[in-house]
């Protein structure tokens, strides 16, 4: 085995997914709402008729043209769906390595972004964002830029897991500085104030990437790509055929047509993480950041302690604490219903003040 696996990947440690049980699950930023009744059984309805025996349609169409309704994407542009925007980082990764060839992105971020990276033998760079507001530190950025000739960057926007929007001045300038490709990671679009698919049009080395899983069907495994027709022509022969299984296609033309459920709930979610701020900003000893996605990130004292007090009286965040120097004794929370959030502050003040 030794001689055969990659160095590279027997240097890497897998990625770790905790077991929740029935914990208050406040770590993964998915959305915390069912689905009523009423809803399930008319999904039932719809899964019945799924023809197992039959591969799935190939190019998802339906789900497409739904994508295209709900999503606001514009008409001259193409969409690749992946499974989860996770295969489409790697789709991306694929088609753009080569010899000496290096993906940049800023830190800390999206970890799947190095992970990939490693997986396909690309080079990666991670520009430390700035310190304090978690900005992207323009210079060093247009920097690396300059040296590395990136074929590939990408900028979660709102950039998990510090939650906070980068500059548009800041991204459109790195657009105009890289000739490489830059992906706009929108994974957290739904919870946010602005989106990058207008610009689409005006940069040809953009591509808006999305995901319906933190809008509230994590279990469906469905990313999206959005751009030109010359780049997702390329990137499309990297698709492996039915990637996209039967089940994943009826359940989401299903939800979409259902979309006004989601987008109540996410209306819900966004009032909350306002109220959960406040009410986080309010505990001593406890800082918070500005977040226009559905998680909030604080820093608090002896973060590991806080959260390993927390995973024992069965609330689980995620803890950040040594994952990358600016995110000292910090953690990240994902907003819950109104009872799992009150839960949390409860438990919370109680650990801080032992
Ligand atoms: C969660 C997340 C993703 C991955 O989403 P999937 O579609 O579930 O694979 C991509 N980018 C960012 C920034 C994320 O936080």
């Amino acid at each position: 085995m030794n001689n055969w696996i990659r160095q590279e990947i027997q240097q890497l440690s897998a990625y770790h997914v905790p077991e929740s049980g029935n914990a208050i699950k406040l770590d993964a930023m998915e959305n915390p709402y069912h689905w009523n009744i009423d809803q399930i059984e008319a999904w039932l309805e719809v899964v019945r008729n799924a023809s197992l025996n039959r591969y799935p349609d190939p190019s998802a169409s339906e789900v497409k043209q739904k994508l295209r309704s709900v999503m606001q994407i514009p008409d001259n542009m193409e969409i690749i769906l992946g499974n989860g925007s996770d295969e489409l980082i790697q789709m991306l990764a694929l088609a753009l390595n080569d010899e000496g060839r290096v993906l940049l992105a800023p830190e800390p971020s999206f970890v799947m972004y190095r992970m990939i990276a490693n997986f396909v033998g690309m080079q990666y760079i991670g520009v430390p964002l700035q310190v304090g507001d978690f900005e992207l530190d323009m210079f060093a950025m247009l920097e690396e830029i300059e040296i590395h000739q990136p074929a590939l960057i990408f900028l979660a926007y709102p950039n998990n897991p510090t939650g906070n929007s980068f500059s548009i001045d800041d991204i459109e300038a790195i657009l105009e500085t890289t000739s490489g490709l830059v992906i706009v990671d929108e994974a957290y679009a739904p919870f946010a104030e602005y989106s990058f698919m207008s610009y689409l049009d005006k940069y040809p080395n953009l591509l808006v990437m999305r995901t319906l899983s933190k809008l509230g069907l994590a279990g469906l495994r469905l990313g999206f790509l959005v751009g030109s027709k010359e780049w997702l022509e390329q990137i499309e022969k990297l698709r492996l055929p039915y990637n996209i299984n039967s089940l994943t296609q009826l359940s989401t033309v299903f939800a979409l047509q259902n979309y006004g459920i989601l987008e109540q709930q996410i209306q819900n979610i966004k009032l909350d993480r306002e109220y959960l701020a406040e009410q986080l900003d309010i505990i001593d000893g406890i800082h918070t950041w500005p977040s226009q996605a559905n998680f909030i990130l604080f820093q608090t004292v002896n973060a590991k302690k806080v959260f390993e007090r927390l995973k024992a009286r069965n609330v689980l965040v995620k803890c950040l604490h040594g994952s990358h120097p600016t995110l000292a004794n910090c953690l990240r929370v994902t907003v819950g219903t109104p009872e799992e959030n009150k839960i949390f502050l409860q438990v919370l003040e109680q650990v801080i003040e032992a």
